[in-house]
């Protein structure tokens, strides 16, 4: 979905995009203030660090791909001709604003509901939407992709020992809180740091860490992933591991990413070498779907539309109640797996 160029050169969540996506624009640049087009709205691309001006642009971005941030009603939008080219932006809300159309970086906060209804709503945030477009912004479009926690748990390093427990016999770190999305933490700083959090506890095989299905396919669509059976427990890995010795007896199943050979006819070895396919093509998904997606996957494509409509609440009912809510994160900046509408708080 996010593939602009080709598959080799952009990746569908290219690198720079979760950075242009967090940047603040539109300060004044401390090297150009007293020059008139001193206000820092470029992105670089290749650079991938902070917004500059003008001015920097012709100096130290020379050559280099940017794009240029501009403001709709104080909210960053991109023109729609400049992202175009680097990144697939289907299924975002354009807009045409000063005769140029536009989309909006990020999710933005949400109008008063004004009694009339719109057919058509971002998926991840639920602002409506003019058109029957799929997201608000580029961040609500990324935020389908992959959960905001998982980067941070696919590269946490667990099984430590707590500092402030260490005299405890459970102090090792094997915890992560999908909330608060920070180092690994001990059993005792679970029930008291992260009390009513929603927390996946990691284990170990052979020196790598694994997480129960029970677990995780709670919180993350886990479809494609080899499973294993550990100690009488469904388990998979976290991340790819180096690769055994070839065998001679060649498997005729292989991760797609990284080619270890797995037992079943699954796609992926680990969670990260799924991240990585997703990243790459798009062609799977770590979102637990609520609606369509879960349809579409059961039924031809062309029956799956035209039920959709119909099956969309009642599927969604009976959804929310055999499971949590999908760990959508509402926006990048704010942390938290917010629930939606029909669950409650
Ligand atoms: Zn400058
Ligand atoms: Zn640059
Ligand atoms: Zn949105
Ligand atoms: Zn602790
Ligand atoms: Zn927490
Ligand atoms: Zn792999």
């Amino acid at each position: 979905m996010f593939c602009g160029v080709s598959k080799q050169e952009a990746m569908l969540v290219p690198s720079w995009l979760e950075s242009l996506l967090s940047s603040d624009f539109f300060s004044v640049c401390s090297s150009h203030k007293d020059s008139p087009r001193s206000e820092c709205n470029m992105f670089c691309l290749d650079c991938q660090d902070d917004a500059f001006c003008f001015y920097c642009r012709s100096t130290r971005h020379k050559d280099h791909p940017v794009i240029q941030i501009r403001r709709s009603s104080y909210h960053d939008v991109v023109r729609v001709t400049e992202i175009e080219k680097v990144l697939d932006i289907s299924g975002v809300q354009t807009y045409v604003i000063n005769s140029a159309r536009v989309l909006f970086l990020n999710e933005r906060p949400q109008p008063k509901t004004t009694g009339k209804a719109s057919s058509h709503l971002c998926e991840i945030c639920r602002r409506s939407l003019l058109d029957p477009f799929r997201f608000c912004s580029l961040g609500c479009k990324e935020a389908m992709l992959v959960p905001s926690w998982l980067e941070s748990l696919l590269s946490s390093d667990f099984f430590s020992v707590c500092s402030s427990h260490k005299d405890s016999p459970r102090s090792e770190c094997n915890m992560f809180c999908l909330d608060c999305q920070d180092d690994a933490f001990c059993f005792y700083c679970r029930s008291t740091r992260h009390k009513d959090h929603p927390v996946i506890q990691i284990r170990r095989s052979s020196y790598h860490d694994v997480v129960r299905v029970t677990e995780i396919e709670k919180v993350l669509d886990i479809s494609g992933v080899q499973t294993y059976v550990i100690n009488s427990a469904r388990v998979l890995f976290l991340n790819e591991r180096p690769q055994p010795k070839t065998t001679g007896k060649a498997s005729s199943h292989l991760c797609e990413i990284c080619r270890r050979s797995l037992l079943d006819p699954f796609r992926f070895c680990s969670l990260g070498c799924k991240l990585v396919g997703i990243k790459r093509n798009g062609d799977a998904s770590f979102i637990l779907s609520t609606k369509n997606d879960e349809i579409t996957e059961r039924m031809p494509r062309r029956l799956a539309a035209k039920a959709e409509e119909e099956l969309r609440e009642g599927i969604q009912q009976e959804m929310y109640q055999s499971m949590p809510p999908p760990p959508h994160s509402n926006s990048r900046r704010r942390k938290g797996i917010p629930q939606r509408a029909p669950l409650g708080p």
